[in-house]
């Protein structure tokens, strides 16, 4: 086999694994996707239940502002209890601070509820919060092993490069460029074996003659479908 043949063989031999190293590379970096949407909805919960939290005690708030206007009212009225006239004007009011009393009551009420559900929302809070520190621990551990390999497929994939370098400047220029047009026409694959009679990368039969002239390994020639260069290691 011509040094031509043997030095395209070496080159396609460094690609293949370059390819894959890449492959793997581009693997690693999508494989954490599941970690990282579930480390979303974490935060997206905490978010939430601070929300209700937050809803919650606006709510009380408001409702203990309400208390404070129906004291106010009844202390005015208690107030008018001793300028009254009438016996009438006098139960009148009583009537009415009595109905503020019941509504009061009935807001008091209101607020204990509200102010459970507050505090079921802070324990929510706190509940959630923990499931999302440590599932945030969880995906910085994998993204840190994550990182290890990662460098060192890129470790590999320097060397293998150094070296595909070097087979590269061994190859005539008009040999190199056919070489890397084929690779990048058909998917990586630019040189293959053939066995049997056909070509490897596409798996047509190849005319007797072709093969023959294959098996010389004296001329660079072509898969005349693929268009992939031909070789047979014997
Ligand atoms: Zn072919």
């Amino acid at each position: 086999m011509n040094d031509d043949l043997q030095n395209l063989i070496t080159l396609q031999e460094l690609d293949s694994v370059i390819d894959g190293l890449r492959l793997r590379e581009e693997e690693m970096k999508t494989s954490l996707e599941s970690e990282k949407v579930a480390a979303a909805e974490c935060e997206q919960r905490v978010e939430e239940a601070k929300a209700r939290n937050q809803e919650c005690t606006v709510l009380v708030r408001g409702l203990e502002t309400d208390v404070q206007e129906l004291d106010d009212k009844m202390e005015k009225y208690r107030g008018q209890l001793n300028d009254v006239k009438s016996n009438r004007e006098y139960a009148s009011l009583q009537i009415e601070i009595s109905n503020l009393q019941d509504k009061k009551d009935r807001v008091e009420e209101q607020i204990i509820k509200e102010m459970e559900k507050c505090e079921e929302a802070k324990l929510e809070v706190q509940a959630v919060e923990a499931a999302r520190d440590k599932e945030r621990q969880v995906l910085q551990a994998k993204e840190a092993e994550q990182q290890k390999k990662i460098e060192v497929l890129r470790g590999k994939k320097r060397n293998e490069e150094g070296a595909r370098e070097n087979a590269v400047a061994k190859l005539r220029k008009i040999l190199a460029d056919k070489y890397n047009n084929i690779r990048t026409v058909r998917g990586g694959l630019a040189i293959v074996e053939v066995k049997g009679g056909s070509c490897q990368g596409c798996f047509i039969n190849l005319p007797p003659q072709l093969v023959i002239e294959v098996r010389k390994g004296v001329e660079i020639l072509d898969c005349y479908s693929c268009g992939r260069i031909l070789y047979i290691n014997e």
